[in-house]
């Protein structure tokens, strides 16, 4: 195929951040790869603080596999589905907030589609063969891209309509080999955070800035520490759309972006999408192993092959850009690493548990389960461990990842109060319920790290 490198050479009449990269790169690795500037240390992870999410998942009972659904298609149990839903309502949260909108589009679409988005001829060999459907041929999707470009252009747009920011936690496929597929992070099903904005030259850096924001603050909430910042460019010999001058001006866009935000970053060749550069953000697991948790994107390839437009100020036809981006990445591997950061004990807003009530003796049940009532009124996941599971401090020690213990002995169950004990081992006095409740409810509400606000 066609070697899209940027040329190196030719950037001397355009002084722009490309080469200005280059140039400040302290020394250039034997190939690939240009450290720009590490000044700020990179966060080191305690190399015993991370678990495999694939044991995990399994003890936690958060998702499995069945060699009959097939290798790379875990389902989700009921606890993993909490974590997933919560997150995913998190995302669509932060996107209202900034201004997204939603849609669907669905997993299938025409062959052609991948052959006008250019995925046909350089992504293939990650897709699924075609299924043949009354004679057309209908593929898995292997990205969300092309849906999305036709739903922008289903309608006409003013250039005051821009930009348009398009999101979707959706469906794609990827055919991995089953060698190196395991536990959430190689699937064959994933379920993408993705977005498209559909805006102007002009309005590209503010985006692609906008992206970056959100990205940290998710970082933040979900306390996801990044390892670092790549700006992804080609490399030699790769599959890429050719458009020399697309790519530098896209890479000049992406580099400028990373230099206002004042992030370290790293530029690695080899590692940007087939249709233009990439900023990635790398996390790694508990061995070190690095992986793409988010991206942004900025795209001129395909408005071009699905001849997007919108009407400009001056009542003509003009050309948007696309920039891509995910907050998250793939659903399955964001909630892998967080089983990995949080050894299950996660924060709890993420918790599939969040209170076990724990009635000391039999007469203490119903006031327990009565508890847990109020919990699920509230939108608290609450339940109940009794006698049955052995004495109060086995189930204590039972419960010890849930973020709160309720304790209902022969003394609160009279005056409709808990005795709290928080996950890191503090033991709160007895409480009125309703007030234990509502102060729970408030962190939940809040996404708070924090198990208890202290009185102040
Ligand atoms: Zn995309």
């Amino acid at each position: 195929m066609h070697d899209a490198r940027l040329p190196d050479d030719d950037a001397g009449d355009r002084p722009g951040a490309l080469k200005r990269t280059f140039i400040e790169a302290p020394g250039r690795a034997p190939r690939g790869f240009v450290v720009r500037s590490l000044a700020s240390p990179q966060p080191k992870r305690e190399e015993t603080a991370m678990h495999d999410h694939r044991k995990l998942g399994r003890e936690l009972g958060l998702f499995d596999t069945d060699p009959l659904i097939g290798s790379g298609l875990p389902y989700w149990l009921p606890d993993g589905a909490v974590i997933r839903h919560t997150l995913e309502e998190y995302i669509r949260d932060a996107e209202r907030r900034a201004g997204y909108r939603h849609v669907y589009s669905p997993v299938l679409g025409k062959r052609e589609l991948y052959e006008i988005s250019g995925h046909w001829s350089h992504y293939s060999d990650d897709m699924f063969p075609p299924m043949d459907l009354g004679g057309e041929q209908v593929v898995l999707r292997p990205s969300l891209c092309p849906h999305h470009a036709l739903i922008y252009r289903s309608r006409s747009h003013s250039y005051r309509e821009l930009p348009l920011r398009v999101a979707e936690l959706g469906g794609m496929y990827r055919s991995e080999l089953s060698g190196v597929l395991g536990g959430l992070t190689r699937v064959r099903a994933i379920q993408l955070n993705d977005a498209h904005i559909f805006c102007t030259l002009d309005q590209v850096a503010a985006e692609a800035a906008g992206a970056l924001e959100m990205i940290r603050r998710a970082y933040a909430a979900l306390g996801i520490r990044p390892v670092r910042y790549r700006l992804s460019l080609p490399g030699a010999g790769g599959k890429y759309v050719a458009a020399p001058e697309m790519w530098r001006r896209a890479t000049a866009m992406l580099t400028d972006v990373l230099d206002r935000s004042g992030l370290a970053y790293e530029a690695a060749e080899g590692e940007a999408a087939f249709y233009g550069p990439k900023i990635d953000v790398q996390i790694a697991d508990g061995a070190g192993r690095e992986a793409t948790l988010s991206t942004v994107q900025v795209d001129f390839h395909q408005p071009e092959q699905f001849d997007l437009h919108y009407i400009g100020p001056d009542g003509g036809r003009h050309r948007p850009v696309m920039v891509h981006r995910s907050i998250i990445g793939s659903v399955e591997r964001a909630v892998a690493h967080l089983i990995e950061v949080y050894g299950g004990a996660f924060p709890a807003w993420l918790a599939p548990t969040q209170v076990v009530v724990l009635p000391v003796t039999e007469a203490e049940l119903p006031q327990a389960e009565a508890l847990v009532r109020r919990c699920a009124e509230l939108g608290l996941r609450a339940e109940v461990s009794g006698p049955e599971h052995g004495s109060l401090g086995a189930r204590v020690r039972a419960a010890r990842l849930a973020p709160y213990q309720a304790v209902i002995g022969a003394k609160e169950a009279v005056g409709d109060e808990v005795a709290l004990r928080l996950r890191d081992g503090r033991a709160l006095n007895a409480m009125p319920a309703a007030e234990a409740l509502a102060r729970i409810g408030g962190l939940v509400e809040a996404r708070a790290a924090a198990l208890w606000e202290s009185e102040s």
